[in-house]
């Protein structure tokens, strides 16, 4: 049992380790509370209800925040979407009117929805009660088509101001703006998502994207037509976009934000801009409340944990799902001719035929010049005998979740990387490189570690500019590869393909494999 649940664990492991922003103090009138992350005994939850005093108890609208969530079950003890469905019906039925909303990024990535295609979100997000989500990058993942399939089975309002059609027409399904009336409050919403390429524009098909900026001017004034007490914006954009949104739009009162994964809220100006962190860790809660003409806004950011309940009807959709998750892991993608040798003593020390394939796949997915792998994402310490691979061993090769990025750089920042990579031979270490589209002799005597390196079959040249596939965690300084922030990201980890994923294409397609050791590495003792 344990082994099936770390593989399912793994399986919804999410991908993208984006570093946001951290926390800063929120709104003088918010109260963000302390975040408890592995206290023994953690404080109770606050009572939904509030003192009948509390000026929040007033408010007549309850937002529940979610962004950046890619698994439906909890990761670690934290998150799943059952515990935010609870979470959504204790706050109803202590009177409130509680608003679920989702800024982005939910149909994709992780292994689950690279075999679900992101129906496991709709269902479980169906369930827990989504009221309104925006676009974010992610869900252009799988293309329109699949896109609109998802819309078609979702439940939810789909609020988009600036992904259009063909005829300039907001996508089928969406509606640009939205107003809703709360109590005495009544509210105006907008939604928008970021432009930047880490959106395809294969993916798009034959849909638009416009100006965020140039779209919240459009749909503002019919906000203000309709006599709003407040202006959200929900939107899938980089805090620095949202900062330069409500600079030029101070009349939106609240942004409820996505895209990075750290939970964030800051004031600008007057606008309270929030991010709920990802995965469902956090729900940001925020009450909205008339005071004259002005507009209160409490701010609590609540942790998902077992101090909630499972809702069943949502914990029902989300044990269906991993139900069938287990069943497809089983599937057989291809098989190796060969033993792949993944014993970590000489995988850390030496060229490996596995880390050639794993180079490959990488250096094919995002078709780069070069590719490059630390030996320590290699995992399995074990010979993987010749034969069937599923998605499981895959998952037992690489149980983390990270994503292949590409990046651009001079031959002389890919050597010093290449030099960093062996300078602990004829040790063995976790940033020992297996490489693709590169070979080299490592001597271990001698002033120049790393000699006669080739990209391809020609000298490198240190003044050349290269593509490079990594992964998201060498991008970041992972195994203590510092010298890659000096590169310039041409594929960022928000728009990466999970590694297990880009090995499921790349077997798949082959059927049968049998990579070798190819002196890619030449290690001259
Ligand atoms: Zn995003």
């Amino acid at each position: 049992m344990s082994a099936l649940r770390a593989a399912v664990i793994a399986a919804l492991f999410l991908a993208t380790a984006c570093a946001g922003p951290t926390s800063r103090p929120a709104t003088p009138t918010a109260t963000a509370p302390a975040i408890p992350r592995t206290s023994a005994a953690p404080p109770p939850l606050s009572p939904f209800g509030d003192e009948p005093s509390a000026p929040r108890a007033r408010a007549p609208l309850t937002i529940l925040q979610l962004n950046d969530v890619y698994s439906i079950a909890p990761i670690d003890g934290r998150g799943g979407l059952a515990r935010v469905a609870a979470l959504k019906q204790r706050l109803a039925a202590a009177g409130r009117s509680p608003l679920l909303v989702m800024a982005g990024d939910f149909l994709s990535p992780s292994v689950a929805s690279s075999i679900f295609k992101g129906e496991q979100m709709v269902a479980a997000l169906n369930a827990a009660g989504l009221d309104i989500a925006t676009f974010g990058n992610h869900e252009f993942d799988f293309g329109v088509d699949v896109l609109r399939e998802r819309m078609k089975e979702s439940r939810w309002t789909w609020l988009n101001s600036n992904v259009v059609d063909r005829t300039g027409n907001p996508m089928e399904g969406t509606v640009p703006y939205l107003v809703r009336s709360f109590g005495d409050l009544r509210v105006g919403f907008i939604g928008l998502c970021l432009t930047t390429d880490e959106i395809k524009r294969s993916s798009l098909g034959d849909l638009r994207l416009l100006d965020p900026y140039e779209s919240a001017a459009k749909y503002l004034p019919a906000l203000r037509a309709e006599k709003v007490n407040a202006i959200v914006a929900i939107t899938h954009l980089t805090l620095a976009e949202d900062q330069a949104l409500v600079e030029r739009f101070p009349e939106i009162d609240l942004v409820i934000g996505g895209h990075e994964h750290s939970p964030i809220t800051v004031t600008q100006n007057r606008t309270l801009i929030s991010k709920a962190g990802s995965e469902a860790e956090y729900v940001a809660r925020i009450d909205l409340a008339r005071r004259g003409e002005a507009l209160d806004r409490h701010f609590e950011l609540i942790p998902i944990d077992s101090r909630l309940p499972d809702e069943p009807e949502t914990a029902r959709v989300v044990a269906n799902y991993e139900r069938r998750l287990g069943t497809e892991m089983d599937t057989v993608i291809a098989a190796s001719l060969v033993d792949l040798d993944a014993v970590s003593l000489r995988l850390r020390s030496g060229e490996s035929a596995l880390g050639n394939m794993v180079a490959d796949a990488m250096r094919e997915s995002v078709n780069a010049d070069v590719a490059m792998v630390n030996s320590g994402t290699i995992r399995g310490d074990r010979v993987y005998p010749a034969g069937a691979w599923t998605r499981r061993t895959l998952l037992n090769m690489h149980p983390f979740g990270n994503v292949v990025v590409e990046v651009e750089m001079t031959g002389r920042l890919l050597l010093e990387a290449l030099t960093y990579g062996v300078s602990r031979l004829p040790a063995a270490a976790g940033q020992f490189p297996q490489v693709s589209g590169v070979t080299m002799d490592v001597h271990l005597t001698g002033p120049e570690r790393v000699r006669n390196v080739r990209v391809g079959s020609v000298p490198l040249d240190l003044d050349r500019t290269y593509t490079v596939g990594l992964l998201d965690f060498l991008l970041t300084g992972g195994d203590g590869y510092s010298m890659f922030a000096r590169a310039k990201p041409l594929v960022r980890a928000e728009a990466g393909e999970l590694l297990v994923s880009v090995m499921e294409k790349y077997m798949s397609a082959r059927r049968t494999l049998s990579p070798a050791i190819e002196k890619r590495i030449n290690i001259v003792r």
